[in-house]
């Protein structure tokens, strides 16, 4: 799609926003009516729309980043301003780039066959399945696999890797097809894909049709705990739909008669939860006690209740007015500040922000794709990562806060100019030297 194009999409997306603003919101899951505010980050173009060069003058639109709270079901949630197609059938993110994120894959891969006796016979569907970064570790198993996949690019590279995809969303009508045509699955994996479906009651209709008698179906996603204890509203943006806690996801998923039966908390994406889902009726898996453990310690946070949601909102704004003091201090004593990574985290919280070339002189990122390219809203260059080397800033901003550690063992070349690191969230902060164990 070029620009002009996605221009006409996104007026499309500023009628239908006119139209729903005129309609009461009502809540993606339970059909509640949506009436509590839960953050409003203003109004903040697409993360993912990086602009080019040349056109760096025109219009981009921005739609509103307001999180609402369903006082029904608690699910937290955006409402949904442009089509699916427009954000996710050209992806630019290929997952095997991220190397740490590959080797998570293959362990659960390994973890599951184990588990639940993948073999020859089983079948295998992964939802969002990439460029087969996660799939590729059941080939050497012999398990046969399916991918659907909306990507048509990224699609290609998984089926480079003799990886069977299907170029299509995921929904009740597509598992009706795969069902009909491969058969039921006995291991159905969605990793952050929940929390990116608009439609999650189609989606989860999708789950309960394709999914095999006792088969599993396995979720990854942000832990809404970790957004709210640890700050990290700069993981909210217009393609993430809804905020789980467990206790939601489990309503969610108990509407279409599928049961939670294990949970693990995970340390991916700032903190994630990997959830264990059957039908209801299957007498196969039984609920292990750590599903209740993380629900009773959400009762007792009081993510059923509302206090706790009211004061994200309060806490929120004060993060983003000490992250402005820190570093207008920093360049009113004229120092030089320079972001790492630009990913779509990074771009909410500098829009949210307020944050520029008049902080940032420039963002350098890995990923070639995107080095050319300014960020949406806020037009910061992104370069190559040698940049930093070659300009030696005083400071290097870490948008990617949750990879730090990482990125502060490859970058420690920083400190033998004198240059330290930021880190925005939950308390903006500064590390050196002195701060590393
Ligand atoms: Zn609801």
């Amino acid at each position: 799609m070029n620009q002009l194009q996605k221009i006409d999409e996104l007026n499309d997306g500023a009628e239908a926003q006119r139209i729903a603003a005129k309609q009461k919101p009502t809540c993606r899951s339970c059909d509640a009516a949506l009436d509590h505010t839960f953050v409003d980050l203003g109004m903040s173009p697409l993360v993912q729309s990086f602009v080019p060069p040349d056109k760096l003058d025109e219009a981009e639109p921005f739609l509103p980043l307001r999180v609402l709270l369903c006082p029904e079901c608690k699910l937290v949630q955006l409402r949904s301003y442009v089509s699916p197609d427009n954000i996710f059938t050209e992806y630019a993110y290929f997952s095997s780039y991220s190397t740490s994120w590959v080797a998570h894959a293959k362990a659960f891969c390994e973890m599951a066959a184990e588990r639940f006796s993948l073999g020859p016979n089983s079948f295998v569907v992964e939802i969002a399945s990439n460029d087969g970064y996660l799939l590729q570790h059941f080939l050497p198993m012999g398990v046969p696999v399916l991918g659907v996949e909306p990507a048509a690019n990224v699609a290609e590279a998984a089926k480079a890797k003799s990886i069977p995809v299907l170029v299509d969303f995921f929904g009740e009508a597509t598992a009706g097809k795969v069902a009909k045509d491969r058969g039921t699955a006995d291991l159905i994996v969605g990793n952050n894909v929940f929390a990116h479906v608009p439609d999650i009651n189609d989606f989860c209709a999708g789950l309960k049709l394709l999914l095999a008698e006792d088969g599993v179906i396995s979720l990854e996603f942000p832990h809404l705990e970790k957004l709210m204890d640890e700050l990290q509203y700069d993981t909210i943006y217009h393609e993430h739909f809804s905020y789980y806690s467990l206790m939601t996801a489990e309503r969610v998923l108990a509407r279409h008669g599928l049961r939670v039966f294990d949970v693990e908390e995970l340390s991916t994406h700032g903190g994630s939860l990997r959830l264990f889902a059957c039908h209801v009726d299957s007498k196969k898996h039984s609920r292990l006690a750590k599903v209740d453990e993380v629900l009773n310690r959400e009762l007792a946070a009081g993510y059923d209740d509302f206090d706790v949601y009211v004061e994200f909102q309060n806490s929120v704004q004060a993060s983003k007015r000490k992250l402005l003091q820190l570093l207008s201090r920093l360049k009113d004593d004229g120092k030089s500040i320079v972001g790492y990574g630009a990913p779509g985290k990074g771009n909410t919280l500098l829009n949210y922000c307020g944050i520029g070339t008049d902080f940032l002189e420039f963002c350098v990122d890995r990923n070639p794709y995107k080095q050319g390219l300014y960020t949406p809203g806020t037009h910061i260059p992104i370069r190559p990562v040698d940049d930093i080397r070659a300009r030696k800033p005083d400071y290097v901003f870490i948008l990617p806060w949750n990879l730090k550690d990482e990125i502060i063992a490859q970058m420690s070349d920083v400190f033998d100019w004198g240059g330290k690191f930021i880190v925005p969230v939950p308390e903006p902060k500064i590390i050196g030297p002195e701060d590393l164990g």
